[in-house]
């Protein structure tokens, strides 16, 4: 059985004392393919020629919409270009909008997400979505361009994903549906077509344990949840989340 880690930092500083442990831990517990994103030139070094050594890992790299305080300036779109393609990254991400956590530079962050949008229409690649408090116009700016790809730690409703999921985007849910309480995502869950699920870690970030570090490996737990929501088994599932996962690089 496969699993499929959509959405992880393995090269976030969190990392440095022991990544090839997590490596090791996640690929153990079947985590074989992943999205490997990288926002920042310490993540993307970390993690590099990782790609090379599990032919399941995945590289996106972006520059992040929390990350435009100190500098916004065009010069990071050229670099990111280079990164793009001299690491022959598989998918432009995560970009999008973060109106939660940075309200003050909205603006910046609509050039920076149409920039790379563009940039992922040119080269062909998917990309992978951050949106937060910006379900409306995160819409409205993926319907400009021709591109695919993930919805990533997806929190909004059942008609929002039917929209992204008709512009081809699948929608991935990371251990918020682990709550007590987690409703909400457990009913959009329940009802999206197959062909447009996925799931992800977000590790380091977003542990469902509160002071522990989140690891790749620790999808398992989100997996089970998710086929006890869906009333299917978790081969099943893995199979079916394995075809999704692959068909975001298909014709790409
Ligand atoms: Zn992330």
């Amino acid at each position: 059985m496969v699993l499929v880690d959509t959405h992880c930092h393995l090269g976030s500083r969190q990392f440095d004392g022991d990544r090839n442990e997590v490596i090791n831990r996640m690929l153990s517990a079947g985590v074989s393919k992943a999205l490997v994103i990288c926002c920042s030139d310490h993540d993307l070094d970390a993690v590099k020629d990782q790609r090379d050594l599990v032919p399941g890992f995945r590289l996106a790299c972006s520059v992040h919409p929390q990350d435009l305080e100190d500098d916004s300036s065009p010069a990071r779109i050229v670099k990111l270009r280079e990164d793009v393609l001299r690491n022959r990254a598989d998918a432009v991400g995560e970009t999008g909008l973060d109106y939660y956590s940075h309200p003050h530079t909205k603006q910046a962050q609509k050039r920076f997400f149409e920039a790379q949008l563009e940039m992922a229409a040119d080269l062909g690649l998917p990309v992978n979505i951050h949106s937060r408090r910006a379900a409306a116009d995160t819409l409205e700016t993926l319907k400009k361009y021709p591109v695919k790809g993930i919805i990533h730690s997806y929190s909004g409703s059942y008609e929002m994903a039917e929209l992204f999921i008709k512009l081809g985007y699948r929608i991935s849910f990371g251990a918020s549906i682990l709550f007590k309480g987690a409703k909400k995502p457990a009913a959009v869950i329940a009802r999206l077509p197959e062909q447009s699920l996925l799931l992800e870690t977000d590790a380091p970030y977003q542990s469902p344990v509160p002071g522990r570090r989140h690891e790749p490996a620790d999808i398992l737990a989100i997996y089970e949840a998710v086929s006890r929501i869906r009333g299917v088994s978790l081969d099943e599932l893995a199979a079916q989340l394995e075809e999704n996962w692959e068909s975001v690089f298909q014709n790409s």
